[in-house]
């Protein structure tokens, strides 16, 4: 790594705190230190864009707006408020975190960054933001944002995708940080604010209207807009998959996604591998135990998640029988009360219309298909 001098490197500190104090956004999880709002604040953070969270945090905060509330949250209310969040383990290790908080430490959050990593969920990046936005410790929360505007400013070349990278750049930020736990605080959000609105992703920085323009190498020598290096991500692989909506007396079936893997614990449309035409489908539904009655429609959707793509054949049907024992019929309350992952999203916009048609007196007789 090119490195700066650290008496350069230092000089960042004043300009950047004297900016995020005249600039930085008003979010609500920056008007408290109680480690509570804190954390679920960072956690509901990671991968999710500020504008999408703001709604959920309000929400989830008012359900349970202590640690104990969340510790006792029943899983079906705490997977219907993170819906259409996505990352549902995030849910789940929050409430797993908040049950030894509670336990353990008599509902009081520990105040180190070992203490907080030791937390279900606690990765290196939300100890140190948590640690520092709370207590005031000095660790730095190297995020890909404080990534991106460290290695602009410091011209450095290194993968950002390898874990010494990180680590170098968290030790030299740890070097400069201020001691005053108030301007510590203050540290860590103004270089994550600086990544997230003047040095962003997606486009070139905005070096115009930033505090550390003098101070920046990257700028200077014109490399900032490459910058960060990053090896390329593994190709993602794509699954297709045939979605049901079986129809049946005002009701859709549902069924549990199982208790491990993608989605783990959500409801979802019985599904099955593969791209089927309307043969195919036929019969998976009459292995279900299903007599179909008439056909309504053929969808399509597909769904991206980090590693995997789902591209899904959606068929409405309306059937007569009750299907395996794992499938639940929800009529449109309690279609409501469950947690459908985003993934499938187009197909219940879909169910939701339908059940309403129905209430309105409109049914799913004379679809346009027929079967083969
Ligand atoms: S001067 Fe430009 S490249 Fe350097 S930190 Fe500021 S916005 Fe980023």
């Amino acid at each position: 790594m090119p490195h700066t001098p650290l008496t350069t490197l230092s000089e960042i500190v004043s300009p950047l705190l004297s900016w995020y104090r005249a600039n930085a956004r008003d979010l609500p999880w920056r008007k408290t230190r109680d480690p509570y709002r804190v954390w679920v604040s960072e956690i509901m953070l990671q991968q999710t864009r500020v504008a999408a969270v703001l709604g959920y945090y309000q929400r989830f905060l008012s359900a349970f707006p202590s640690v104990e509330a969340l510790a006792d949250a029943p899983e079906e209310r705490l997977m219907k408020l993170w819906e259409g969040l996505g990352y549902y383990n995030r849910a789940r290790n929050l409430r797993s975190a908040a049950q030894t908080v509670v336990k353990v430490f008599g509902g009081k959050f520990p105040d180190t960054y070992e203490g907080l990593l030791a937390l279900p969920g606690v990765g290196d990046y939300t100890a140190s933001a948590v640690a520092s936005a709370s207590f005031g410790r000095r660790e730095p929360a190297v995020d890909g944002n404080v990534l991106r505007v460290f290695t602009r400013l410091t011209d450095c070349h290194d993968d950002i995708g390898d874990p010494k990278t990180k680590r170098t750049v968290r030790e030299r930020i740890e070097s400069i940080m201020p001691i005053e736990p108030e301007d510590i605080r203050v540290f860590n959000q103004a270089l994550m604010e600086l990544g997230a609105v003047v040095c962003a992703p997606g486009g070139p920085p905005k070096c115009g209207t930033c505090p550390l323009a003098e101070k920046c190498l990257g700028r200077r020598r014109g490399t900032a807009e490459s910058l960060p290096v990053k090896s390329p991500k593994k190709a993602r692989r794509t699954e297709e998959k045939t979605v049901f909506l079986f129809f049946r007396d005002g009701k859709v079936a549902l069924r549990k996604r199982p208790r491990d893997g993608l989605l783990a614990g959500l409801w979802e449309f019985p599904n099955a591998d593969g791209a089927m035409d309307e043969t195919a489908a036929g019969v998976q539904a009459a292995l279900w135990g299903l007599t179909p009655g008439a056909w309504k429609r053929r969808l399509t959707a597909k769904h991206i998640f980090s590693h995997v793509e789902w591209h899904m054949t959606g068929y409405v049907l309306k059937v007569s029988g009750d299907g395996p024992e794992d499938f639940f019929w929800a009529d449109r309350p309690e279609l409501e009360k469950r947690a459908i992952p985003s993934a499938f999203a187009r197909f219940l916009n879909e169910t939701k219309t339908i059940l309403s048609e129905n209430d309105t007196g409109g049914n799913l007789e004379g679809g346009s298909l027929s079967w083969a």
